[in-house]
């Protein structure tokens, strides 16, 4: 077989820019394409990017009989939601920062739990081949820990099935003897994010949105009561703008905007499918599967029989796909001895940028801003996208179709301007992911 060889400039790695043609969950076939905006057009709404919260933007305004454009730099998918990891996610690791909101995020967490399976209800309900299955999630640990029994506890009195396991049931589901403590939840899984966020847009055009590809927004201006974008070839003037462009960097149009955001390069992953063989032994239940508290190599085994996995690469390497593969296959071997004997190929390597609006991880929210009179952004969707922005979308389009902004799950905010921009990702990329990566091996926590 041929060795991989990663081919994008260094510097398209480094701001996770590579072409999304590396990216793993590109299928065989080719999917639509979205012509260029090449007129000017009148709507209710324009939509500003194609990822996970503007698809689903999209799509649920244009249920409701909402006039809406969207137009996308690229194609639907470019960005992080055409780049993860694969995890669906169906829980939040920590509601203290929700006791600040007014109503100490209650309709939030109603919103969140209610909807929770929302990746699943979307495929079926549209159905979209997003590779998404309900396998479950596992997040394991070397020792037991009170903080993941007390989140289990939570989340079981708002109904999760869910429940904390040890060392029989664990080697049963991830086929390793290695972790002694867990948490098995038997909601959330995988899904393919690209072919996810693509099957959206399409519902969302089959529903009457007008969806545009290759049409980067240069300005929105405003015109009486009404705002007008503008594209290389065409415009929209529309009554009101949502932003859905998730890391806002070089968009010269309320550049405020991007000083709201921590942004964070990752590298995402895909081995080529495995033997019947090794799916014997790795992760048998084929449960999406994180560590605790690590997480440092997140696993789904997709519906190809492939390894999928991330991380955040050191400083200026984040080309270097062999390093972090070599990385992931260590902890593959330490986690599966068995493993050793066999050959396991990098199949897929890219990068992408997650964008959050809190500089401590675990208390990282998405956000709802009040950008101008008749412009919202929703983004800083950090590492949640794939539950988040189609809740987020669900429940805007939701508020925006009843004029009733107040009853969107995220409350409104003006944007704030993030502290100490840069040192977050020299912080994370330099110091606390290479400590991670001891901490992991040597056991320590
Ligand atoms: C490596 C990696 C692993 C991750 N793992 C997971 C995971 O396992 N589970 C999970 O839930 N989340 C995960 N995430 C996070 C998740 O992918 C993001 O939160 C989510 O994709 C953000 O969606 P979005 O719609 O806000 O942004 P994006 O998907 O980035 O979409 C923004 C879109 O806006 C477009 N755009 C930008 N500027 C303009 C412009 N001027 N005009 C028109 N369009 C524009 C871009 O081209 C892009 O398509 C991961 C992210 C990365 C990078």
């Amino acid at each position: 077989m041929m060795p991989f060889i990663p081919s994008a400039r260094h510097a398209d790695y480094e701001t996770g820019a590579v072409p999304i043609e590396h990216s793993g969950w590109r299928p065989e076939q080719r999917l639509p394409t979205y012509k260029v905006l090449g007129e000017d057009l009148d709507t209710d709404i324009v939509v500003i990017g194609a990822g996970l919260a503007g698809a689903s933007l999209s799509l649920h305004l244009a249920e409701r009989g909402v006039n809406v454009v969207t137009l996308e730099a690229r194609q639907p998918g470019n960005g992080a939601s055409g780049r993860n990891a694969g995890h669906v996610q169906t829980f939040l690791d920590n509601l203290e920062p929700l006791r600040a909101w007014g109503d100490h995020g209650k309709r939030f967490t109603e919103f969140f739990v209610e909807h929770r399976n929302i990746v699943f209800d979307l495929c079926a309900r549209h159905g979209i081949d997003g590779d998404a299955v309900k396998s479950g999630m596992v997040e394991a640990a070397f020792r037991p820990h009170e903080a993941l029994a007390r989140k289990a506890a939570l989340w079981k009195a708002y109904g999760y099935d869910v429940e904390v396991i040890t060392e029989a049931p664990l080697r049963e589901l991830l086929g390793t003897g290695k972790y002694r403590y867990g948490v098995h939840w038997r909601e959330g899984g995988r899904v393919n994010p690209y072919l996810f966020t693509n099957g959206m847009i399409a519902a969302a055009v089959r529903h009457g949105a007008r969806v545009f590809g290759d049409s980067p927004v240069m300005s929105c201006r405003r015109e009486g009561q009404r705002w007008r974008v503008s594209t290389p070839r065409g415009s929209v003037r529309a009554q009101r703008i949502v932003i859905c462009t998730n890391g806002h960097a070089g968009n010269l149009f309320f550049p405020e905007l991007a000083r709201t955001q921590y942004p964070l390069v990752a590298c995402g992953m895909a081995s080529k499918p495995l033997s019947p063989a090794l799916l014997e032994i790795i992760n048998p239940a084929r449960v999406a599967m994180t560590q605790y508290p690590t997480g440092l190599y997140p696993m789904v085994i997709d519906g190809r029989n492939r390894l999928v996995t991330a991380t955040i690469p050191h400083p200026r390497r984040a080309h270097e796909a062999k390093t972090y593969f070599a990385y992931f296959l260590r902890y593959l071997h330490r986690t599966y001895p068995r493993t050793r004997d066999f050959n396991i190929e990098l199949g897929a390597y890219w990068t992408g940028i997650t964008a959050n609006s809190s500089s401590v991880y675990h208390e990282d929210y998405p956000k709802l801003y009040q950008v101008d009179d008749g412009v919202l952004a929703l983004m800083n969707l950090g590492t949640w996208g794939n539950v988040m922005g189609p809740q987020l979308g669900l429940s805007l389009a939701q508020a925006l179709a009843t004029e009733r902004l107040d009853d969107c799950m995220l409350p409104l905010q003006k944007p704030e301007p993030v502290r100490f921009q840069r040192l977050f990702e020299l912080k994370t990329r330099h110091l606390m992911i290479p400590l991670a990566r001891v901490i992991d091996r040597m056991q320590l926590a």
